[in-house]
């Protein structure tokens, strides 16, 4: 049966020929589209198609089926075959798979989910920016977590967090980043699209560049731009560190967007593929 689901390895949407396949134990993946993403290969043999990679090889007759010319195997073999670490995120029907990133092995990443506590940031119909930012955090969070990572938040679910607080979490945890993530507004209903602010300075200029670049190809949002800010969290950093504001709250379509999980999870794997993009 043909599986709806979405697929993100390694921090990319796939959308592989002959899709998923759903079975009781599981999402069974076409080798042959999703091995290469994982740097393997599969190869036949007489006793039936084996994975390749990394050096190793692993048998596969009778672990999945054959259709047309795709082999199809369960999603948790490949994942382990490759070293990758897998979920399921339910709210936007995706599998993730991850592999460790040498950029990211044992490095902070701090994700700052805008607002907190009393200050639920700006709010749209139905949508509130503290909890959407706090979304977005989580889910990149555990994407750096699959890449081998420590993904580190300023605050907590509904916690309150003072822009001194955000600096004094920066200076203890000593990461290698920042990321603020925010939702933005307008008194005009019109105003829409993505942003990324950075405090001007070379490495947070490029590390804005890198993270607004993959975000509007992603979710091919109106394209405001990266531009220089003045904000005290920004100015007081010593570590790169990047502001997204990634759609208007006051526009029904921007909130409609922001209001999806599966729009905030490509944004999520949008900003993860940004800050890799930024350490290379
Ligand atoms: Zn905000």
């Amino acid at each position: 049966m043909a599986d709806q689901a979405e697929l993100i390895i390694n921090g990319r949407h796939v959308r592989p020929r002959g899709g998923l396949r759903r079975h009781a134990e599981g999402p069974f993946v076409p080798l042959q589209h999703v091995a290469p993403r994982l740097g393997g290969g599969v190869a036949s043999s007489d006793r039936g198609p084996v994975l390749t990679g990394q050096g190793r090889e692993c048998p596969l007759a009778g672990t999945g089926f054959q259709e047309g010319d795709l082999y199809f195997a369960p999603l948790p073999l490949v994942a382990r075959f490759f070293g990758a670490g897998c979920y399921w995120d339910q709210s936007s029907n995706t599998w993730v798979l991850g592999q460790e990133n040498p950029l990211l092995r044992g490095k902070s990443i701090l994700l700052d989910p805008g607002h907190g506590g009393q200050d639920a940031g700006v709010k749209g119909l139905y949508g509130c920016e503290e909890q959407l930012n706090m979304d977005l955090a989580r889910r990149l969070q555990r994407l750096i977590e699959l890449g081998g990572g420590l993904g580190l938040l300023t605050r907590l679910e509904g916690e309150s967090c003072t822009t001194l607080k955000r600096i004094e979490a920066t200076r203890s945890f000593q990461p290698l980043l920042l990321v603020s993530l925010h939702h933005n507004s307008s008194f005009d209903p019109g105003d829409n699209g993505t942003e990324t602010l950075h405090n001007g300075r070379w490495p947070s200029l490029r590390l804005a560049r890198c993270i607004h670049g993959e975000l509007v190809a992603e979710i091919s949002s109106y394209d405001r731009g990266v531009k220089e800010s003045n904000r005290s969290l920004l100015r007081e950093l010593e570590v790169p560190a990047a502001w997204v504001e990634l759609g208007f709250l006051s526009n029904l379509q921007d909130e409609a967007l922001a209001l999806q999980a599966s729009f905030r999870q490509r944004a999520a794997a949008a900003i993860y593929r940004g800050i890799l993009a930024a350490l290379s």
